[in-house]
């Protein structure tokens, strides 16, 4: 089906989200990680440990050039670094949202109390099938459900600590997307967000020439090149799609769109309202602007990360269902189905966010379409960088440019 039919981006609401306006930003404290990842677009660095002085000067800049909501602590594994505490104390002093980006290996109960105490807001678990992990070796993306429920379990305990997941999404893993969604139905209470990213990488063997002002470069020693056939343009439409085999009535509210297509959607944001045992339906365009701007008219910067108390709340968000349709749709399923069993109305409603990302896309002329108001901005040598490109910026010193040589396709790669 093609992309325009599945979903129209004048449908949806545009978040807000830009270069010195935006969400969320992204603080990589050290390259080093204990985990291998296909996909990671960061060369595994042993002890590259950021100073703390270092982070402070990159949080310094993130004050001067650009209003955050969140910080994502990232890497490498953010968990290997030494002073990771005082790293989440520093972001939450600034008055920020700290959010450790994980594998979760050297996640314990007794860490998870002290990143508490020094103001952590949330954690997001990378777990997918292509990562080495020790004991999980071919383990399907059902059977990590279970270390996923692990990892779901102790941020409960320790409570009211954002608790989420991302996947990188295959071309032979995006089957199991909805399995994946079901079993974040099954755990609502606990699970507030799942992201699906669709893997990327630069193709050196296509007809490209890559190069950093005006020189040819050998892209090899860039993590995310690849010389050889993998599917590398899985889009965003093809996981809603992948969905809606489970859930047919799967509705995105809002989205990001790529630099060079306004109707691609590289991030593309569903909220859905339901209890363990049922979705009663998915929030509108209307619901998220409102959310976003009032966050924005209340604190001077756009929501991220909401708080698992306020997910919890999701009954009471209904009463705006005369602003917005899809909430409307929403309250009028569940009061219908608490009519069948009125125990309903006693249980609590919870809000889940599923978040969809489809990173840079090669274009056809060599040009790269970003995420346009991107919020993984990370901060390199002083300046606001795409953090999935800082490769380039580490190895050349400069951005890549790809320009078709003889033989190249004219078709997106
Ligand atoms: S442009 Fe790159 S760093 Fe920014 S959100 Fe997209 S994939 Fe992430």
């Amino acid at each position: 089906m093609p992309m325009s039919l599945t979903i129209n981006h004048n449908d949806l609401y545009r978040l807000p989200w830009t270069l010195p306006d935006n969400a969320i930003s992204w603080l990589e404290p050290t390259s080093a990680c204990n985990l291998y990842c296909d996909g990671c677009y960061r060369k595994n660095e042993p002890n590259a440990h950021k100073p703390l002085e270092l982070i402070r000067s990159e949080l310094d800049t993130f004050k001067k050039l650009r209003k955050t909501d969140g910080v994502s602590i990232a890497g490498g594994d953010p968990l290997t670094h030494p002073d990771i505490e005082g790293i989440v104390a520093m972001i939450a002093e600034d008055g920020l949202k700290p959010i450790i980006n994980t594998n979760g290996l050297a996640l314990t109960r007794e860490k998870l109390r002290a990143l508490k105490k020094a103001g952590v807001k949330g954690f997001t678990f990378h777990i997918d099938s292509k990562q080495q992990r020790p004991h999980m070796k071919g383990k399907s993306e059902v059977e990590l459900n279970d270390l996923r429920y692990r990892y779901a379990c102790m941020l409960a305990e320790a409570g009211d600590i954002s608790c989420a997941f991302n996947a990188t999404v295959y071309e032979d893993t995006l089957e199991w997307v909805p399995e994946i969604l079901e079993w974040g139905q099954k755990h609502i209470d606990i699970v507030h967000i799942l992201v699906f990213i669709a893997y990327r990488a630069a193709p050196i063997h296509k007809g490209y020439d890559y190069l950093v002002g005006g020189s040819k470069v050998d892209m090899t020693p860039i993590a995310y090149a690849i010389d050889k056939e993998r599917a590398i343009s899985i889009m965003s439409t093809d996981i809603v799609e992948k969905i809606r085999t489970r859930y047919p009535d799967f509705q995105p509210s809002a989205y990001l769109n790529g630099t060079e297509r306004p109707d691609h959607f590289k991030w593309l944001l569903t909220m859905r309202i339901g209890t363990k045992e049922n979705i009663y339906g998915y929030t509108g365009p209307k619901f998220m602007e409102l959310s976003q701007s009032l966050h924005h008219l209340l604190k001077d910067r756009y929501l991220a990360y909401t708080s698992p108390r306020v997910l919890g709340r999701a009954k009471s968000m209904m009463l705006l269902s005369p602003l917005d349709k899809g909430l409307g749709r929403t309250a009028s399923s569940y009061f219908h189905a608490a009519l069948r069993s009125p125990a309903l109305l006693f249980k609590k409603l919870h809000l889940q966010s599923i978040m969809i990302i489809q990173p840079a896309d090669f274009m056809p002329n060599g040009a790269l379409s970003m995420c346009d108001g991107c919020p993984d901005i990370t901060v390199y040598d002083g300046k606001l960088v795409w953090s999935c490109r800082m490769d380039e910026l580490i190895t050349f010193g400069d951005w890549v440019h790809a320009v078709p040589s003889n033989g190249a396709t004219s078709e997106e790669v």
